[in-house]
């Protein structure tokens, strides 16, 4: 069966001391019988030190990008071991702001995503649409090439690895959020693209998130759709309440 997963994403936001703060928060109000995978990314230099405080806890950490070497002159970059090596479980890889601010191709996330699974640890793969392509009428076949030239080079058991973060540019960040019947509808596409690729067992065992302006006051109503299995969540990640909230919103 899938999994339920809600998982914050702090983007380039905290310091250690306010990292910590906010970590401490979540342990305290993060419930401990919650039947949701709770999974927190912190900047690359807070996540050891988030590591030694959530070690025994319901909550995992992601790194928000990875390069695909393991060691070498790549200036700037961090590996898959390296993050392994501080007990990260979860790598983000292909996030709008990944793609559209540091050019990131559908090659290198390719290579990323490939990395990232052989080393054992869980992908999330994000994707989605900006506006002109929805209002072109564009948004599925642009999500289905996104898929098709990446993620979709994996095999269908790398795919138990990976988990699937559709994420319509124009509601990233915008307070705009796709309405919770664009989001099924995209997500039973999703699921019907790994149906064709996979089979029915990736298909039905693939958690595909929703991620764009999820907030407290929204969240049940998209979690409560068929094929969304919880969200990718930017601001409201930085705020402990609101997060909790949205955690325990299914
Ligand atoms: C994100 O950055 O992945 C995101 C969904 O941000 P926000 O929730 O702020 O729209």
């Amino acid at each position: 069966m899938r999994k339920n997963i809600v998982a914050g994403n702090w983007k380039m936001n905290k310091t250690l001391e306010e990292s910590q703060a906010l970590t401490k928060d979540l342990l305290a109000k993060v419930p401990a019988n919650t039947n949701t995978n709770v999974i927190i990314a912190p900047t690359f230099p807070n996540l050891y030190p988030v590591q030694e405080m959530i070690k025994d806890s319901n909550i995992s950490l992601a790194a928000q990008n990875a390069h695909f070497e393991e060691s070498g002159a790549f200036t700037g970059e961090v590996s898959v071991e390296m993050l392994q090596s501080v007990g990260i479980e979860t790598v983000i890889i292909g996030h709008s702001e990944r793609r559209s601010i540091f050019g990131e191709s559908h090659d290198l996330l390719a290579q990323k995503s490939s990395k990232v699974v052989k080393a054992g640890l869980q992908l999330m793969f994000c994707f989605g649409e900006v506006l002109e392509d929805r209002k072109a009428g564009k948004h599925f076949d642009v999500v289905k090439s996104q898929l098709e030239e990446s993620v979709f080079q994996l095999t269908a058991d790398d795919f138990k690895q990976v988990v699937l973060a559709y994420e319509p540019v124009w509601a990233i960040g915008t307070g705009e959020t796709a309405s919770p019947e664009q989001a099924q509808e995209m997500h039973a596409f999703i699921r019907d693209l790994l149906k064709d690729k996979y089979g029915e067992d990736t298909a039905e065992n693939t958690s595909i998130l929703y991620g764009g302006s999820v907030k407290p006051n929204n969240a049940k109503e998209i979690f409560s759709k068929p094929d969304v299995d919880g969200g990718l969540i930017g601001g409201a990640s930085l705020k402990a309440d609101d997060f909790v909230s949205i955690v325990t919103a299914f």
